[in-house]
């Protein structure tokens, strides 16, 4: 018989229930035992769902309050003194590892958080000693979480994550500089102590995640894998059966570490990404190795193409016969909102071509049952589904003659601006007279409380369009003020009226659809709510240019228009997987260069275009997927801001400053300035710049923004100092790391009183 099994399931619950509890409990309104109760009731409950689904291996472990990488940082003890030293409470420390803390004496920064792979999911990232000892946690989690489903009468599959994926996403902690992976002897035996518990608290399954196996892997990683494994492995039948998995990407580079590793039960590779490592996987398998066969996207919203996933699977079956196949989902997923279920107000047209997790659940079910007892036993699922795939290719919604007739007519001068940068910097100067540092910050200002009631009544209809906007007027007035009042030198207007810098623009351009609650997790309690691709991409009037203006007129510094760029928009919805990417990153650009056409137009002469996904579209191998990706993004960028005369300042941000892959595109993307994160991470990777020659302006954050803390004046200066070792006076700009949004008005005012006195210092000094 073929087993069904889902990787892991988003633990936010079916109304972001698990981020309302954690941020009630930030904010001392429920206490630990009412988190730690929520918790559990969560994971209940998204056990039931599997369970009520039919599937047969259900996950435990993948569940976390705040990060599941984090966790493994509790797990083996990985936690820097800086923490430890306060002796909080364990749940305590954890989110002080993951949001930093700053209350009652206790004053630390968070640890660096960067992107899972390829996804807009962010991980703590381990930070490890010269001289790290591991020590497994008294009591483990995927222990602790084996046997609270088992209590509850579910047999569950605990999930780790393995350890060269572990180390090899670690770094050596500020200040140190071991390489993690040679750490790996140390770490090996914890996985053994590991496995023996979960084995005597009743585990005979287990899942270790090892994707860093998709990466183009260091020979030290890679020598280091399969000793591992073997040492892990010699615990034979005292340890529970090892389903190693893979996804995002292909390991046909790396299947040698896996060939003849005994010590796996059973390999599991994402064929949603890359159907084509299958025969490669199926021969390196051994006689009784088992392959579990990710055919259900559990990165994207559409429903599964059942009879496509039905050959994939069937082809492995043949080759390895109905024991030895498991159908999966293609990776955890934590990926995709909850349930579709939720969804009132989307058209039954396109509600019928999605999936969410709790539909893709069953998904994972109806694939096992056709597989094993034949297509008849889900005839009618079957069925249903083959309209719904035919209908969606034949619908009228996804194509638009006029907007592939404006891309057939794209030409190469529209992609570059008239003039080399130092004509363009020499006309800028002449209208914007900048200070040298000049103080800006990245758009967004605290998004209160205030502001989401008033959408809210907006959006539902209490209030009208004029109170509305009479409401943002007001916000944006008192935005322009505090900046004024804080004297920064290029303002924003705040982005009051956005509840998403993506959402906001998919809900005002056709071609896309929006959901209510299709929320996925970001990070820590933060989640996001991606609009979905659907068909061709236009925009049918301005979307932002009313709020720039309305901001500009009130001020007599140069307000900044703020848009979110093609790939950022492409990279953070849905997209469709009908169509290649780039079609669609062109297709947005050209709505974006009408935009930035018309904020121009409107007397906005800096204009900020964030590509912060940029990167994470990167595909994650070197070679020809990565060129072309990188011709087509850039590409996409340059079309969307070429359009404007030399005197416009074309800004773009990034949510991070490792730029070492591909420094050549950020600097082929010509933008006059360049706002990076940097503030948790080295300077030194400040490097770059210095070696290519990078002649334009740059801001790199000065102050982390994930965290409530309030950076000193002299943390500031000290950064800045740091800083220009790197880059000119004449280049650097000063700016937090990112948007504000997510800060309250308190530690936004007092954070940037110090930035900007710390840029009045440097000023005055240079
Ligand atoms: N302009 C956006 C903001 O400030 C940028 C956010 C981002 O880069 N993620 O919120
Ligand atoms: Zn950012």
């Amino acid at each position: 018989m073929v087993q069904s099994s889902v990787l892991g399931f988003p633990r936010m619950g079916k109304l972001r229930d698990l981020k309302k509890a954690t941020e009630a409990y930030w904010g001392d309104k429920i206490s630990r035992d009412e988190l730690l109760s929520e918790g559990k009731r969560l994971r209940l409950a998204h056990w039931q769902i599997q369970k009520d689904a039919g599937v047969d291996v259900i996950p435990s472990n993948d569940f976390a309050f705040y990060d599941q990488i984090l966790d493994h940082h509790q797990l083996f003890g990985t936690i820097p003194e800086r923490y430890t030293k306060y002796n909080l409470h364990p749940l305590d420390e954890y989110f002080a590892m993951g949001r930093g803390l700053q209350k009652e004496g206790v004053d630390v920064p968070a640890l660096e958080m960067v992107k899972w792979f390829d996804s807009n999911y962010h991980y703590v990232k381990p930070a490890l000693q010269d001289n790290q000892v591991f020590k497994l946690a008294a009591e483990p989690k995927p222990v602790a979480e084996f046997l609270e489903a088992k209590a509850a009468g579910i047999t569950t599959r605990p999930v780790i994550l393995g350890p060269v994926s572990f180390l090899t996403l670690a770094k050596a902690d500020r200040g140190q500089s071991v390489d993690p992976i040679t750490l790996l002897d140390k770490l090996v035996p914890l996985y053994v102590e590991l496995l023996e518990k979960l084995k005597a608290a009743g585990a005979e399954d287990v899942q270790i995640d090892e994707p860093v196996l998709v990466f183009d892997l260091a020979e030290k990683s890679k020598a280091a894998f399969k000793p591992a494994y073997e040492k892990i492995g010699a615990i034979g039948a005292k340890g529970p059966r090892i389903t190693l998995t893979t996804y995002f990407g292909d390991i046909v580079h790396n299947i040698d570490v896996l060939a003849n590793l005994q010590s796996l039960y059973a390999i599991h590779v994402d064929l949603v990404r890359n159907p084509e490592q299958l025969d490669t996987v199926i021969a390196a398998l051994g006689p009784n190795q088992v392959l579990s066969a990710g055919v259900v996207d559990s990165r994207n919203i559409w429903k599964t193409n059942y009879k496509a996933a039905i050959e994939k699977v069937e082809n492995a079956i043949q080759k390895l016969g109905k024991d030895r196949v498991v159908v999966a989902t293609s990776s955890s997923l934590l990926h995709v909102p909850h349930t579709l279920a939720s969804e009132k107000t989307l058209d039954d047209e396109v509600r019928d071509w999605f999936s969410f997790a709790v539909e893709k659940t069953a998904e994972v079910v109806v694939i096992a049952k056709a597989v094993t007892e034949g297509p008849a036993a889900v005839r009618a699922e079957l069925e249903a589904n083959a309209k719904s795939v035919q209908a969606r290719a034949s619908s009228k919604r996804t194509n638009d003659p006029t907007v592939k007739a404006r891309q057939a007519a794209v030409t190469e001068e529209m992609h570059n601006r008239k003039s080399p940068f130092p004509t363009r910097h020499a006309e800028q100067g002449k209208t914007l007279k900048l200070p040298l540092f000049p103080t800006t910050t990245i758009g967004s200002f605290p998004q209160t409380k205030e502001i989401r009631v008033q959408r809210n009544k907006f959006t539902k209809g209490e209030i009208t369009p004029a109170e509305y906007e009479k409401f943002i007027e007001k916000e944006i007035e008192e935005v322009v003020k505090i900046q004024e009042e804080l004297d920064l030198d290029v303002l924003v207007h705040g982005e009051p009226e956005r509840n998403d810098m993506v959402q906001y623009f998919g809900e005002r351009l056709t071609g896309y659809v929006f959901t209510t609650h299709a929320w996925v997790q970001s990070y820590g309690s933060r989640c996001v709510r991606p609009p979905i691709i659907v068909g061709d991409i236009s925009r049918p009037a301005p979307m932002t240019v009313k709020e720039s203006k309305y901001a500009a007129s009130i001020t007599k510094k140069p307000m900044k228009g703020m848009l979110t760029g093609p790939i950022t928009c492409l990279r953070w919805s849905f997209p469709r997987d009908d169509v290649h990417q780039s079609v669609q990153a062109q297709q947005l650009a050209l709505a974006l260069r009408d935009e930035v056409v018309d904020l121009e137009a409107a007397g906005i002469h800096v204009i900020q275009v964030d590509e912060p996904a940029l990167r994470e579209g990167l595909p994650l191998r070197s070679g020809s997927e990565r060129v072309a990706y990188l011709k087509w993004a850039v590409d996409s960028f340059k079309l969307s801001t070429a359009g404007v005369t030399d005197g416009t300042q074309i800004h773009s941000h990034f949510c991070y400053s490792e730029f070492q892959d591909f420094f050549h595109a950020i600097a082929a993307l010509d933008a006059d300035v360049l706002s990076i994160e940097n503030s948790k991470s080295d300077a030194k990777l400040l490097q770059v710049f210095i070696d290519q020659a990078y002649p334009r302006h740059i801001g790199p954050g000065v102050y982390d923004i994930h965290s409530p803390r309030i950076p000193s004046e002299q943390e500031i200066k000290d950064r800045l100092e740091e800083m220009l070792q790197y880059l000119t006076p004449q280049q650097l700009w000063v700016n937090p790391d990112c948007g504000l949004k997510t800060r309250q008005w308190r530690e936004t005012k007092a954070a940037l009183e110090g930035m900007v006195a710390a840029a009045k210092y440097f000023r005055a000094k240079y």
